[in-house]
């Protein structure tokens, strides 16, 4: 039998959780948005505050009650060029730091990063409705996101000893140039940390354009990165959206690589956008992610993360475990208990630490969401939960604040084939469906356009490491959720993305271009030409 966990392992683990009180985080986030709402947010180029260059901004709204937080510039392809340019001015001193200096500074942004922790928190909830019990250790993980890269600048630009018969060969790695990062807005702070970190570690300079529904913990890192010690144009952020500044950081000369973070249909476009100017692109993008539970499975612990991996974080997490594929024996049982746990969840205000699912971030995507009750049931699937009435802390359904919540939904009744089974939801929304056997299940979890995140729950050591094998995914976790461990490689296949983010093989790689040296020891024979 596979060992599924041990008591003392479970006492062990160590879990941040939010460690102040509802009116303490509104304090902080009172204390920390007025500077939003009294000037509009700019771009930051080169170090500086910079309005757009046409003079546009777009308005940012809260999904807290649909309150408008402020203006932000709105960024197009002078802005880029500007920011771009920038960057690139900034490379060949940051690149021709060493290493270790690379990492003093990157360390010290880590460090300011953790001091700002509580404000940076308090704003991500207030701007993308992603709760406090989970953002309260956001802002830790993007500093240590920092941290880690940083204390492999030392060791970037080494590279292999390949020697053959006649010849040393040796590679080294030196950073690419200026690069682009593209974000979403499900867990911005994050997520950005994860890109610019490695990028700025390998010696690249950033031009980051941050989702336009969550610009604000985008503009508090660059802003925290300079006071830290990061020379000017060596971090710079432009806001504005995905059509205008997006489009256009994917298609300027200047830069040479693109990290995106977003939908798999975002990432077609930004590849072909990037084309003419043979961008290397690197993409994270959707998944629609399947936990499979066997009989012989710890079931509690299985029906915990279960819970955890759709309705954490709103579900609006690439890595969410989305669909539930449950052994025909324990289907029933299995589904009763999740029923009931996704019952008791409390809907409500994201700064208030007993709230386990806050608002989604846009009425546009709350809608969509919402949509899928009807798509389920015209389907033939049985709404086991959800849909209708807020409960809770949500606002009164019919109010304007009730279009940003969502009550979480389980599906049953269903099979591969529909809609709910196949398309990323990307909010709190499970959909169960049952298999027979090993074979099936791998069946039902491969027959997907996306290929992200497998999780499977087993108490067979054989069957545990076939199914492994088989998952058509980037990345599978056996008797767990996804807990990160940063050496690790991070990616999906299929739909789900190109390229592999993690550790400096995986993340230096992309941020940096390898070279070659081959060194003869004057002992091979060089064919003789034009010898008669
Ligand atoms: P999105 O693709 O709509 O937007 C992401 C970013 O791309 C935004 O900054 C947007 O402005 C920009 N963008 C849009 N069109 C563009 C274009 N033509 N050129 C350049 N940039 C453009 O995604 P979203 O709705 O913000 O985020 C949700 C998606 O992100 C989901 O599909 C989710 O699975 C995915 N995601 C994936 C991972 C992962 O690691 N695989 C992690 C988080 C989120």
């Amino acid at each position: 039998m596979l060992h599924t966990g041990s008591q003392h392992l479970r006492e062990k683990r160590v879990v941040v959780a939010a460690d102040k009180t509802f009116s303490e985080y509104q304090t902080i986030a009172d204390g920390a948005l007025p500077r939003f709402r009294d000037a509009p947010l700019l771009h930051f180029i080169n170090g500086v505050p910079t309005p757009s260059a046409s003079g546009d901004t777009f308005e940012n709204h809260s999904p807290v009650d649909g309150e408008l937080l402020g203006s932000v510039a709105s960024g197009d392809a002078v802005d880029i060029d500007v920011a771009a340019t920038a960057a690139a001015d900034a490379f060949g001193d940051w690149s021709s730091r060493s290493g270790k200096e690379r990492k003093r500074i990157l360390l010290n942004v880590a460090d300011a990063i953790e001091q700002r922790a509580d404000d940076i928190a308090a704003v991500e909830c207030i701007d993308t409705g992603q709760t406090i019990r989970y953002m309260s250790a956001a802002a830790i993980r993007g500093a240590e996101n920092f941290r880690f890269f940083a204390n492999h600048a030392p060791d970037a630009n080494n590279g292999r000893s390949m020697p053959d018969e006649h010849h040393i060969n040796f590679s080294s790695r030196s950073a690419l140039g200026p690069v682009g990062v593209i974000t979403p807005w499900n867990t911005p702070f994050m997520l950005s940390t994860w890109k610019i970190a490695p990028a700025l570690a390998a010696g690249c300079t950033v031009v980051h354009k941050p989702a336009e529904w969550s610009p604000y913990s985008a503009a508090m890192l660059a802003e925290i990165a300079l006071e830290a010690g990061l020379p000017a144009g060596v971090l710079n952020t432009v806001h504005g959206f995905g059509e205008t500044a997006g489009k256009s950081l994917t298609e300027h000369h200047a830069i040479k690589a693109i990290a995106f973070v977003g939908e798999s249909a975002t990432g077609s476009m930004i590849q072909a956008q990037g084309a003419p100017t043979l961008k290397r692109v690197h993409f994270e993008l959707g998944g629609k992610n399947p936990v499979i539970v066997f009989e012989d499975a710890d079931l509690d612990r299985a029906l915990d993360a279960v819970m955890f991996m759709i309705y954490s974080l709103n579900g609006e997490r690439c890595t969410s475990s989305s669909r539930v594929l449950l052994q025909e024996s324990i289907h029933d049982e299995f589904v009763a208990k999740l029923g009931a746990r996704v019952e008791t969840l409390k809907v409500g205000h994201p700064l208030d630490p007993a709230t386990e699912i806050g608002p989604l971030i846009h009425p546009r995507h709350c809608e969509k969401v919402r949509s899928y009750e009807a798509i389920a049931r015209d389907a033939g699937a049985t709404v086991l939960v959800g849909g209708q009435g807020l409960g809770g802390g949500a606002p009164d359904e019919g109010s304007d604040s009730a279009s940003y919540y969502v009550n979480p939904m389980l599906f049953t009744g269903a099979t591969n084939d529909m809609r709910i089974a196949q398309e990323e939801i990307f909010g709190p929304v499970l959909t169960a469906l049952p298999f027979a056997d090993e074979a099936e299940a791998i069946r039902i979890a491969n027959d997907i356009e996306y290929g992200l995140a497998g999780y499977l729950w087993t108490g067979d050591t054989g069957r545990a490491h076939r199914v492994a094998r088989d998952l058509d995914a980037g990345m599978v976790w056996v008797n767990s959720q996804n807990v990160r461990h940063l050496p690790t490689p991070f990616g999906g296949t299929k739909a789900s993305g190109i390229g592999r983010d993690g550790g400096p093989e995986y993340s230096f790689e992309f941020y940096m271009e390898t070279k070659n040296i081959s060194v003869a020891y004057d002992t091979h024979s060089i064919t003789k030409l034009g010898v008669s």
